[in-house]
């Protein structure tokens, strides 16, 4: 069971000079579609993009297996952060980068071409399989927008695999944190600050108390917490009656999440009411936490595969979120997997031919040790 390293290598060039920006994988979509076909595959597209405004929708694949074994689910993301247009790949020396000016996209069109290889290998050489179920997802970059649109009942899979972790192919994340933001916009009153200062109520102060109130950073092992973006004031000679904070809270404990953005809600409240402001609070659950240990079906393929094709599993937790979190609350239990890409989301990504070629078995191995 060889992989044809050729045609990974001409299938991940020919990929990555797709333009696929998040709303806007159309190409990409058409391509895996023809190419899913291709394989076998009953292929739809959902309605994904009507329901978030892009340009397609998820790209779903089934294939139905002739041999007693759990129905699996892989996954990758057909799009990809900026500046990720007109990509020009080199390959040198065994490794692929891009010309500088834009990303590689290796994330996560490594994951897309990992998977289509083994599945056509298993079809050129009739490797008897379970139900097979693939799911290519649009906008997983800045909001998982595509996984959270997805209709999972279609899916029968026991075990998931997103090929879209960091870390050498072997890296297996079993858990990654919630994560909520928040949105605020605190409203003091304006006054000039020369003339009648004793009149104003000053947005920016109260927004910098509030803030000072707050635990932020790390908070425990799991629980981590920002205020990222401030904005707000007019003029030096005038009282600002508006500053709009932004922030977020992760954890990989849903109750502790809930704990601190409580604290941090509070915080605003309680220092508004000191100085008669006043705030508008949003929180958007961003996405739920997940963990699965080593008894959890998906992990024990997972590991069972590394181990039939000799590489060295590495277990462990992420503190970010992926399509994966939003898949585990649909209640497939998932696991992401290192594929070994490097510098993701900047102009020097890179992914060695020899991972792209460790990742493509690996999805082959989990497949017929399954
Ligand atoms: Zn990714």
């Amino acid at each position: 069971m060889e992989i044809n390293q050729q045609r990974l290598v001409d299938e991940f060039l020919e990929l990555v000079k797709i333009d696929s920006a998040s709303k806007d994988e159309r190409l990409m979509a058409d391509a895996l579609i023809a190419k899913m076909g291709a394989l076998g595959f009953a292929v739809t597209e959902d309605d994904a993009g009507e329901k978030i405004g892009g340009t397609s929708g998820n790209v779903i694949g089934i294939l139905e297996g002739q041999k007693e074994a759990p129905a699996l689910l892989f996954c990758a993301h057909m799009d990809r952060v900026h500046p990720g247009l007109g990509i020009k790949p080199q390959l040198k020396d065994g490794v692929f980068t891009s010309d500088g000016t834009t990303i590689l996209a290796a994330d996560d069109v490594a994951g897309i071409v990992a998977i289509l290889e083994a599945i056509r290998i298993i079809q050129e050489q009739r490797i008897p399989h379970g139900r097979l179920e693939i799911l290519f997802t649009v906008a997983e970059e800045g909001g998982l927008f595509g996984a959270k649109s997805v209709d999972a009942s279609q899916f029968q899979a026991k075990a998931g695999f997103f090929m879209d972790a960091g870390g050498p192919v072997g890296t297996i994340v079993t858990a990654a944190p919630a994560q909520k933001g928040l949105q605020v916009t605190i409203h003091g009153k304006a006054s000039h600050a020369g003339v009648a200062p004793e009149e104003g109520i000053s947005a920016i102060l109260v927004a910098a108390e509030a803030i000072t109130k707050m635990k932020l950073g790390r908070i425990d092992p799991e629980t981590t917490s920002n205020i990222g973006v401030i904005k707000g004031g007019e003029a030096t000679n005038i009282i600002p009656d508006k500053v709009e904070l932004r922030g977020e809270a992760r954890s990989l404990d849903n109750d502790k999440l809930d704990v601190q953005v409580n604290h941090m809600v509070e915080a605003i409240n309680s220092t508004c009411h000191d100085h008669g402001a006043w705030a508008d609070i949003q929180v958007d659950h961003s996405y739920s936490a997940f963990g699965l240990g080593e008894d959890d079906v998906a992990v024990k393929l997972a590991l069972k595969a590394a181990q039939a094709i000799g590489l060295e599993p590495s277990l462990e937790r992420t503190g970010g979120g992926s399509d994966a979190n939003i898949i585990n609350g649909y209640g497939i239990p998932s696991v992401v997997l290192g594929m070994g890409y490097t510098n993701v989301h900047t102009t020097s990504e890179a992914i060695s031919v020899e991972q792209l070629v460790a990742a493509a078995k690996y999805v082959l191995s989990i497949i017929t040790t399954s």
